[in-house]
């Protein structure tokens, strides 16, 4: 985006933080799905977007926290979107499916199931591929899958949770869209579970 549309401390920022306003989404006006969705689409690394509750800072990171008041989000968000894993989770109970990426399968398989996931306890890791910008292949996926979103809120310790965005579709779909989205992208370390045939829901 253009340089005249961010403030002096804004492009500051950018700078301290090794970024330039090639790397900014302008999502100003759209909902927070749709520049959730467009910013991974478009590879950038912030939004510029709503003013953030305490000092009205303008940057958000892809998941909407301000990028300005914490940069630790950034440092977060950095590590996620260099090079990482695309996985697909299924739930056999749920009849549901995952989409996401994450720097350590084991512990994100893990997560899902101990932290209960969309209020599911059975995630498990159907298809794996390590890419090196694993949030791009993420977003263009999900677009590629969305009218098959579903989002639940859940109880965690007692606690209503964020909604969990999950894919109410079967296994080969969900495949179909992910390696489409791998086309072009240098994807290594490729693995498929072996009994993907109880994920293929049928409803
Ligand atoms: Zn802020």
């Amino acid at each position: 985006m253009g340089k005249e549309m961010l403030t002096r401390d804004e492009l500051d920022f950018l700078k301290i933080q090794g970024l330039t306003t090639a790397d900014v989404y302008d999502g100003r006006g759209q909902s927070s799905a749709t520049w959730k969705a467009g910013v991974r689409a478009a590879g950038k690394t912030v939004v510029l977007g709503t003013p953030c509750s305490s000092k009205g800072h303008r940057l958000r990171t892809r998941s909407g926290h301000c990028a300005q008041c914490d940069t630790a989000k950034l440092s977060y968000q950095k590590r996620h979107n260099s090079e990482g894993y695309i996985y697909i989770a299924g739930s056999k109970s749920a009849k549901l499916l995952k989409v996401g990426t994450c720097v350590d399968i084991e512990q994100r398989r893990k997560n899902l199931r101990y932290q209960t996931y969309g209020g599911i306890s059975d995630w498990e890791m159907l298809f794996t591929a390590k890419v090196d910008a694993g949030g791009k292949v993420e977003g263009d996926a999900l677009s590629r899958l969305s009218k098959f979103k579903v989002v639940r809120m859940y109880d965690k310790d007692g606690k209503k949770q964020e909604a969990a965005e999950m894919l109410k579709t079967c296994f080969s779909v969900a495949l179909a869209a992910v390696q489409e989205s791998l086309k072009g992208v240098k994807a290594t370390e490729i693995r498929k579970a072996l009994k993907t045939v109880d994920y293929e829901f049928r409803s």
